[in-house]
Formats: structure tokens, sequence, C-alpha cells
């Protein structure tokens, strides 16, 4: 609900005087309250796979003498490590691209470029999964940012489609230009997102189905690092999806306006 926070201050200027400040704090309330939220989260993110970390070590430890079953939960503590991992790398891309403004150092970054890299982040995961990853559409499209950044938001789009489809199923990674705006497209044959979460599943550490996303290692974190890479671009990201058919997430951001060639290349008149 929206309360207005004040601040009053006042200060006797001299016997029939007074200064009184009022301060505003309602947007810096509101930071608190996030960054509290977010520390919260964050903190029990990290207990969840350190706990079954601490557990599965025990365990290995009073079951050595049973090799079967010292290998299970060896499995297991490599999946949680996997999923510590990921959470850290999250966390550090996330606190990279907001610290960063990646329009004051933008180079012309082409797109075709950025979805091979991110094509090769999933290329052996959805190999061992056969899923097929189609590249399709314009060459030579170029967007002005950080090439790193943009590969880390197409990566992360093309790795969920990857993990929320079944196996032998196809995802498509498409760029086009449709007028002063390029379009990179991730469309899968997945699960789907019922329509309910739909508008908040951008938010930081929201996931429809948090068995699922154990599963497959998820964070909560990709779709947020995506939306906030998309936004400090000058684009924006969205999503259409029906449940149990698949979904598509498109990247819009602003086309790198080139120099035509000849005033790269003045030709002297003869
Ligand atoms: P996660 O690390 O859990 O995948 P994300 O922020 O990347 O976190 O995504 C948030 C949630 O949105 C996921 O947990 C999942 O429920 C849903 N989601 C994202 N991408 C897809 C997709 N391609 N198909 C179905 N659900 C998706």
């Amino acid at each position: 609900q929206d309360t207005l926070a004040v601040s009053v201050r006042v200060a006797p200027l001299g016997s029939q005087l007074v200064l009184v400040l009022v301060e505003d704090r309602t947007e810096a309330r509101r930071v608190d309250a996030v960054r509290r939220d977010f520390v919260a989260n964050v903190s029990h993110e990290l207990k969840t796979p350190v706990g079954a970390l601490a557990l599965l070590a025990e365990a290995v430890l009073s079951a050595s003498d049973d090799p079967d079953a010292v290998r299970r939960f060896a499995g297991r503590m490599q999946k949680e490590s996997h999923r510590l991992t990921n959470l850290v790398q999250d966390l550090i891309d996330l606190s990279r691209v907001q610290g960063d403004d990646p329009l004051a150092k933008a180079v012309p970054v082409d797109l075709g470029e950025v979805v091979s890299a991110a094509r090769e982040r999933v290329a052996e995961v959805a190999e061992a999964r056969s899923i097929e990853i189609v590249a399709a559409g314009a060459d030579g499209v170029a967007v002005l940012g950080d090439r790193g950044q943009l590969t880390t938001a197409v990566g992360n789009l093309v790795e969920n489609a990857v993990n929320y489809s079944p196996d032998r199923t196809k995802v498509v990674v498409s760029v086009r230009v449709e007028g002063e705006l390029a379009e990179v497209s991730v469309t899968d044959q997945g699960v789907g997102i019922p329509d309910q979460d739909l508008n908040r599943i951008f938010e930081r550490f929201y996931r429809v189905d948090p068995a699922r996303s154990r599963i497959t290692g998820g964070t909560g974190l990709g779709l947020a690092i995506v939306k906030h890479i998309a936004a400090t671009h000058g684009g924006d990201v969205s999503v259409w999806s029906v449940e149990g058919a698949g979904s598509t997430f498109t990247l819009r951001l602003p086309v790198a306006v080139q120099a035509p060639a000849a005033e790269l290349h003045p030709t002297t008149p003869a």
C-alpha cells in the first residue's frame, strides 16, 4: 500500500523563529525495504545448498563402507555445488549489470555473433538432450552496447528455453529488424508459463515451479538480469507463452545506426 513517509526536523532560529524541514522519505524507505528483501532472499538461497552439502558430507562419512551409497551422495553433492556456482555467477552478473552503464562505452555489437556465443553456452546440454537449437533471420544486424552483457542476456533466454523444454524438441533463435528496433526472439516448445505468472517472472527470485527450478539448477535471477540489461541498452524484453505448448521471449534493442560505406570511405572525385 502507498503510505507517505516523512522526516521532520525543527531547528530554532531565534526567540520567535523556527526552521521546519520536512523531507519525503517514501522512496528511500522503499529502496531500503527492497534491499532488505534482497539480502534475505540471497541468504535463504545460499543457505539451502550449503546446508544440503553439510548433510551430504556427513552421509558420505557415515556410509564409507558402502561404495554405492557414497557414489549416490557424491552425485548429489555435485548437483548442490553446481547450484551454488550458478547462484554465485548470477549474483556477480546482477551486481555487474547494476553497477555499469553499458551505453557509456558502447560499441557496435553484431547480434549474429551474440547468438552464436549464446548457443555455445548451452550446446553440450542441448546435445545431450537432443534439443536442436536453430538460428534464423537477418545477418549483420548490430546494436550499440556491451558485448558481454548482450551475450549474457541472450544466453539466459536460450538457457531457459533448453531448461524448460522436454528432450527432442526445438529452440529457434531469430534476429530481425522492425523499424528502428532489432529483435532477438527465442522460441521453445517447452512447458510454457501460466498467465497469472507472466508478469512476475522478471522479478528477482520469482519461479513458477521452484521444484523444477531446483532440478535445472535455476536461481530465479536469470530473467531479472535480462530485464536489467535490456533496459540499460535502451530496449525491453517481453514474453508470450501458452502453458503446455511453449514460450517466446523477445529482446528489443535499438539498431546501431551505421554510417553508410560512402561516408566511411569517401571517394575522391576524378
Ligand atoms: P530460473 O533460474 O529459475 O530459470 P529465471 O529468472 O531465468 O530463473 O526465470 C524465472 C522463472 O520463469 C523460471 O523459474 C521459470 O518458472 C520461468 N521461465 C523462464 N523461462 C521459461 C521458459 N522458456 N519456459 C517456461 N518457463 C520459463
